[in-house]
């Protein structure tokens, strides 16, 4: 029988009582399982602090304890888990000694980083994967306490390699299928810390910030799973954020393409590379809600890759401020061959991943994340570009997409998706810096003034689905 692989995220561990409900559900598929589970919420974020004290303070002694602090303090919450969650004293105390062990190897690489002063990639990942660690720890103890035959898995012990990049590594599935499907194998319920992989000479390499959706879809591949299921505290994908349009619906399907538009442009559901190691395996990815447990194994979305287009075509709206324009001008940019090559080779080399590029003649617009635009600016600054007069800088935007097969398909009446969406904005008043069509077959996005962005969300979500 092929297995399952379940995604648990930050979202369902926040409280000691949470691990009540992930248990509650591993008894629900009663069937042999392959868990996935991030770090505790906000415990990724605590450790990227201890890191950057350790570096910042390196050598002094109150970042030392401020490192110290913060392990005695994860041992106490630890320690609140097991008690909320084991009865049995015996166990209970097996399980702390087990958490206390690994909390002791974070602290000597905090201690490490201290002393030396630097914090060396290969370092900072091994730290901050030790959120995930602890997590598939604990919940294989607890697991273990409620009778439940279950195993802890980490990444190195299961052949879970990458190509080793730190900090936002790819699965390297050659590499990987063989052993990790083996590991895999057999009956009981296996956990596996999301976030991280191994590279070829077993360097810890994380798969990014909100990894560890990328984790389990990398092994739902690598064993040929039935199907991914992403456990949530909503209802599935929906047609617009929540907290920005006063009751949008549920969406029952999703195609993997539409579902990677809508993380790309700000949907926090799935993290956008979530799609990548399954578009083309027919895995489909099923996002339940833990908040609903008298719905038992119901799926709200599901992802596969079956397209439909539906009646009003656009199946969500989705935003995000997590964007900002950097400008080159000149007379002739978009006539001068290069250009382009060398903005991409420079931001390349310092990390920079490049969103979307919009040309004219007179500018060339590159749509980058806001964390990187000061570094982007310095960095063309710095570097003189035949053809550019000047490097101006927009961070007071947002961006907005209508998302939905058939948005491009003029035989849908798609051609005038994007221009409704644009002039439902556009007539509510939105300040709208550009629009774009047509650079995905699913999606349509337009670059707004930040401080108009939940206004256009409202007004393109009324111009498609009325008012709720
Ligand atoms: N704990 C990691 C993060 O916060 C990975 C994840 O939650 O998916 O980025
Ligand atoms: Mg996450």
């Amino acid at each position: 029988m092929k297995k399952i692989v379940v995604k648990f995220g930050g979202s369902n561990l926040r409280r000691p009582e949470d691990i009540d409900r992930l248990v509650n559900v591993v008894q629900t598929y009663q069937r042999p399982l392959v868990l996935v589970v991030s770090a505790f919420f906000g415990i990724t974020n605590a450790l990227i602090a201890c890191v950057k004290a350790a570096r910042e303070g390196a050598g002094t002694l109150s970042a030392l304890a401020e490192s110290r602090d913060y392990t005695l303090t994860l041992r106490a919450m630890k320690r609140e888990i097991l008690e909320a969650n084991i009865t049995d004293p015996a166990e209970r105390g097996r399980a702390e000694l087990a958490v206390n062990a690994r909390l002791d190897q974070l602290e000597r690489f905090l201690t490490g980083i201290h002393y030396i002063g630097d914090v060396p990639d290969f370092v900072n990942d091994v730290i901050l994967s030790y959120g995930e660690r602890l997590s598939s720890l604990l919940l294989t103890a607890v697991l273990q306490s409620r009778g439940i035959q279950a195993r802890e898995a980490l990444p190195e012990d299961i052949g879970l390699t990458t190509d080793g990049i730190f900090g936002n590594a790819a699965c390297d599935f050659d590499a990987s299928i063989g052993p990790v499907s083996t590991a895999l194998s057999g009956d009981g319920v296996v956990v596996v810390p999301g976030f991280y992989g191994v590279s070829q000479d077993g360097k810890t390499t994380l798969f990014g910030r909100g990894g560890s959706d990328y984790s389990a879809a990398s092994i739902a591949r690598c064993i040929g799973a039935e199907s991914l299921d992403v456990w949530k505290d909503v209802d599935g994908f929906l047609s617009a954020d929540p907290g920005a349009v006063a009751s949008p619906h549920s969406i029952t399907r999703l195609h993997y393409l539409e579902a990677a538009e809508l993380s790309y442009f700000g949907a926090k559901i799935l993290h956008p590379r979530t799609i990548e190691p399954l578009f083309d395996q027919a895995i489909p990815i099923r996002i339940l809600n833990i908040t609903r447990p008298d719905l038992g194994l119901h799926a709200f979305t599901v992802i596969d890759g079956e397209r439909t287009v539906t009646h009003d075509v656009v199946k969500s709206v989705s935003s995000s401020d997590d964007v900002a324009i950097l400008k080159l001008h000149g007379p002739g940019v978009g006539f001068k061959s290069g250009i382009l090559a060398e903005v991409t080779a420079a931001l390349d080399s310092n990390g920079i991943n490049i969103k979307s590029v919009l040309t004219a003649q007179t500018a060339i617009n590159v749509l980058l994340a806001r964390e990187h635009l000061d570094a982007a600016c310095d960095i063309l600054a710095a570097h003189h570009m035949a053809g550019v007069v000047e490097v101006s800088r927009n961070d007071a935007v947002a961006i907005v997409a209508v998302v939905g097969d058939g948005v491009l398909d003029a035989s849908n009446a798609g051609s005038a998706i994007a221009s409704r969406a644009l002039s439902a904005a556009l007539a509510g008043g939105v300040r709208v810096t550009l629009a774009a069509a047509g650079a995905s077959e699913v999606a349509a996005y337009m670059l707004v003034d930040r401080s108009d962005r939940l206004l256009a969300l409202r007004l393109i979500h009324t111009e498609f689905f009325g008012v709720q």
